[in-house]
């Protein structure tokens, strides 16, 4: 799965000149295995709040090797920066150069994550501080090397540190799971949800419907719903009923043969799902297309497959689930974006005015779940490695692959790993959220 220049630059020949000319050396990434460690070493607390203190108990209940203090060249898995008290720029001075004289000590594939307060609502001085922490980490984050990233908790006011899905949110950044995930924050906004009684299946008893399943992250989502735990309805267009019954098979679940922009989808994936498997808790709308032209050269067909595909029928598709009595029990859904769609990336008005409307969507729909408990969620994969992009022209696809803090594409599976994460029961205190998973796409917004 690894590229072609990523095998001639990891080793031997290869290596040494890449070194010499300066040029990227994407870093083999620490994926998450089941039953794996979920730090690849020591994790160094640092903060003083007493959010810092319950959180430091926290992970040593999770077995995780934590030190409040820094151990002179001991290699870490990771290092937490609680900021949840800074009040005024001046107070990130000592925290964070303290946690800086250990970033040497950081092992390859190594953990940075930083947890402060939104900072919207607050007074300016107090506004500049948290928002500081932004700016911080995004630049820290394409400092780290060898395959290590930085990410942040945002605590909306009232929430604490250990809120369940900020603790939610610290299991993900800490593990092989967020591994292409990189100079991202993720908002915490309420203390609902609850952590998995079994760390290496929270999805166990749920049962998830995955469109676009046939194949590439579609099919990724499938398999790693199942893994978690979840029974998988694998939904696809009836031309793809080959591969959609192969995936549906190995993972044990049930194939529903659909095209999600017919008007009565969402009546058929709810009748599907209670029919066969009684119950239905997490919808993953997947199932994306797309007709690339410059506008100037657009016609009505592309214009409008891919906006019926990738957001008309999403939003016809969560009408019927809002309506539907089958989901009302602490219910999930995620969204697949693209960080087109967020930055724009020409030839894509249409794709990027479909997945510009996913993310619109997602933060005008959480409102409307949180009274049963639900959330919903986007994720905005950035390059990843599938046959959508094997089509690009090379060279645009060679530029794509690199340009980002991690120097290489994405699998399905890091797209995946996110997906799982907002479809947890952990991830209860998120909603309306865009998480890229692009590896800190370094063009755009
Ligand atoms: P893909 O083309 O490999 O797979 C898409 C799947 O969706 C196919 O199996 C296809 O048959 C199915 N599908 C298409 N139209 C459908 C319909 N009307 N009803 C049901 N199923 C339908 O694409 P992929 O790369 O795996 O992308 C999956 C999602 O991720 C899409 O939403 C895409 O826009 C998004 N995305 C991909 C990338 C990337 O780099 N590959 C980046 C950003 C976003």
């Amino acid at each position: 799965m690894t590229d072609t220049y990523t095998r001639l630059v990891s080793k031997g020949l290869g290596r040494d000149v890449a070194k010499k000319l300066g040029l990227p050396q994407p870093a083999a990434l620490r994926r998450y295995e089941p039953g794996q460690p979920l730090s690849n070493g020591p994790v160094l607390l640092e903060g003083s709040s007493p959010g810092a203190d319950e959180l430091a108990a926290e992970l040593l209940r999770w077995d995780v090797d934590v030190r409040r203090h820094a151990v002179p060249r001991e290699r870490l898995g990771g290092i937490v920066l609680v900021l949840d008290d800074v009040e005024s720029p001046d107070d990130l001075e000592k925290p964070v150069l303290t946690a800086a004289s250990s970033l040497r000590d950081l092992a390859p594939n190594g953990r940075v994550v930083t947890i402060s307060r939104a900072a919207d609502g607050s007074p300016p001085e107090v506004a500049a501080a948290r928002q500081g922490v932004d700016g911080l980490l995004r630049s820290l984050a394409k400092e780290l090397r060898a395959g290590a990233t930085g990410n942040g908790i945002l605590l909306a006011d009232g929430v604490t540190a250990t809120a369940p899905a900020a603790l939610g949110a610290l299991r993900f950044f800490l593990s092989g799971r967020s591994a292409y995930v990189d100079g991202q924050f993720v908002r915490i906004s309420s203390a609902s949800g609850e952590l998995p009684a079994d760390a290496d299946k929270p999805l166990a008893g749920k049962v998830a419907v995955v469109t676009g399943a046939a194949r590439g992250i579609g099919a990724a989502i499938a398999r790693t719903l199942h893994r978690d735990g979840a029974t998988v309805v694998a939904v696809d267009i009836p031309a793809a009923g080959d591969h959609l019954a192969a995936v549906a098979n190995e993972i044990r679940g049930t194939a529903l043969q659909l095209d999600v922009s017919r008007d009565d989808a969402g009546g058929r994936i709810i009748d599907h799902a209670v029919r066969r498997h009684g119950r239905l808790d997490i919808v993953v709308h997947n199932a994306g297309i797309t007709r690339d032209k410059l506008l100037v050269n657009m016609d009505r067909g592309r214009w409008s497959s891919v906006l019926a595909v990738n957001i008309s029928a999403q939003l016809r598709i969560n009408e019927a689930l809002l309506a539907s009595e089958h989901f009302r029990s602490n219910p999930r859904i995620v969204s697949v974006a693209s960080t087109t769609g967020i930055a724009g990336n020409r030839g894509q008005t249409n794709y990027a005015a479909s997945k510009g409307g996913v993310i619109g969507m997602v933060r005008a729909t959480a409102p409307l779940l949180a009274g049963h408990g639900g959330s919903i969620n986007a994720v905005a994969p950035g390059f990843i490695e599938t046959e959508m992009t094997a089509r690009m022209p090379f060279a645009t696809r060679e530029v794509a692959r690199r340009l980002n803090s991690l120097q290489q594409g994405g699998r399905p599976q890091d797209v995946a790993e996110a997906i799982a994460f907002l479809a947890s029961d952990a991830a209860g205190g998120i909603s309306g959220e865009v998480l890229r998973v692009c590896g800190q796409q370094l063009v755009g917004a």
